[in-house]
């Protein structure tokens, strides 16, 4: 038995030492100076990652779904109604939280692996009263990606407000929340953060903290309210103990790590490095012959591959790749869970993890009967990344 298999799935993924040793340190006391300096600290790098200087950051204890729910229960209130842009099994998640908030839910769908059409969303909006529209930045079960940045803008003309479920995206993606003028971006700390599991991580800018401070209702959830948060989160920031809920201090402090690294990239570089990657896996998967659920370029995403098995093969693949050394996914659409997998490939993910996983499912592949592994998707994915070194 090896602990040395690579993680590639679309989160958890694999994280940086550093963040894991954090971790690992005593934990403070959650009113400790030290950790005060860590925590505030942690909020402001969150405006730099999200490019989103206006905006206020909360940082809670719970998973994405948790962010899910913050989200949508802060800003739109029960007898309103929602848009949910549906690209899959997260756009549905969203659509059900509204609908447990008792928010009314209008979704704008498209079949799976591509994106709704932009003139039915305008449509939707125009001849209905709509307090929000939700979007998966990237939905995690197809691995489309959906255009934040004009489905944002067409919220904003239209008199919505938007919500961008960046939990597969943010970190990877590029995301520019202020200039796109999403209010609400939201992610968890297991995926292109590179945090383990267990922070969602709401930045909410100035109209949607404006719609809070509006709401006729109050949160029916205390965990999930801003307004418990708000406090907390300024005063953190200000250098000052405060208390509501206990904050996760190892994972907080392990995220502020891992905020430091991703800033000392630079967002930019972090955005091209994700592009790069994901071109060298695009190139080995087209010389393998697999297809992909995006149905085009413009709807795939650069944090996970999701792609079909080929005639013949099934699901028995991931157990082959695993044995092979790598861990890659099994798919989660309900309508074709069982037809296609998925490769993750976000954070501190580099060329050596590309040809590592590519080898790993060429191998994978052979054992189920495919292909002969003789390394057609490794040269492919060598050359995607030595042309883009160069
Ligand atoms: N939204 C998206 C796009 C996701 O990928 C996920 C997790 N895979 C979630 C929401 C839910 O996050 P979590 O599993 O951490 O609750």
């Amino acid at each position: 038995m090896t602990e040395r298999r690579l993680l590639m799935i679309p989160g958890p993924i694999e994280f940086e030492p550093e963040v894991l040793r954090a971790l690992g340190q005593k934990t403070l006391s959650h009113v400790d100076a030290d950790f005060i300096a860590i925590f505030g600290r942690a909020i402001g790098r969150l405006r730099d990652v999200f490019l989103a200087p206006r905006a206020q950051p909360f940082v809670i204890a719970g998973s994405g779904t948790l962010a899910m729910e913050i989200a949508a229960a802060n800003v739109v209130e029960p007898g309103e109604t929602a848009l949910v842009v549906d690209t899959g099994y997260f756009s549905d998640r969203m659509a059900q939280i509204f609908d447990r908030q008792g928010v009314k839910v209008v979704r704008v769908a498209a079949p799976i692996g591509r994106v709704p059409d932009l003139g039915e969303i305008e449509k939707a909006l125009k001849t209905q009263s709509i307090k929000a529209v939700a979007v998966t930045h990237v939905d995690t079960s197809t691995g489309v990606r959906a255009p934040v940045e004009a489905i944002a803008k067409l919220a904003r003309e239209n008199g919505a407000l938007s919500l961008s479920d960046g939990v597969c995206a943010v970190g990877a993606e590029v995301l520019r929340q202020e200039a796109w003028g999403v209010d609400v971006a939201f992610t968890g700390s297991q995926k292109a953060l590179g945090v383990p599991p267990g922070l969602a991580i709401v930045v909410a800018g100035p109209a949607a903290m404006a719609a809070y401070k509006a709401r006729k209702t109050r949160v029916a959830s205390l965990y999930s309210d801003f307004g418990q948060w708000l406090p907390i989160m300024e005063a953190y920031e200000a250098k000052k103990p405060a208390y509501f809920a206990t904050p996760a201090v190892n994972l907080v402090t392990a995220l502020d790590v891992s905020l430091g690294h991703l800033l000392a990239e630079g967002m930019d570089a972090r955005f091209a490095r994700h592009a790069r990657i994901a071109d060298a896996f695009r190139a080995a998967w087209s010389a393998l012959g697999l297809e992909t659920l995006p149905t085009s370029a413009d709807v795939t995403a650069n944090t996970l591959s999701a792609l079909y098995y080929p005639d013949g093969v099934d699901a028995s693949v991931v157990g082959h790749v695993r044995d092979e050394g790598v861990v890659i996914a099994g798919g989660l659409h309900p309508e074709a869970r069982t037809k296609y997998f998925r490769v993750g490939h976000m954070g501190a993910v580099t060329g050596s993890d590309v040809l590592a996983t590519v080898g790993a499912i060429e191998r994978g592949l052979a054992r189920a009967g495919y292909g002969t592994a003789d390394g057609r998707g490794l040269v492919a994915a060598q050359k995607g990344l030595a042309a883009k070194a160069r």
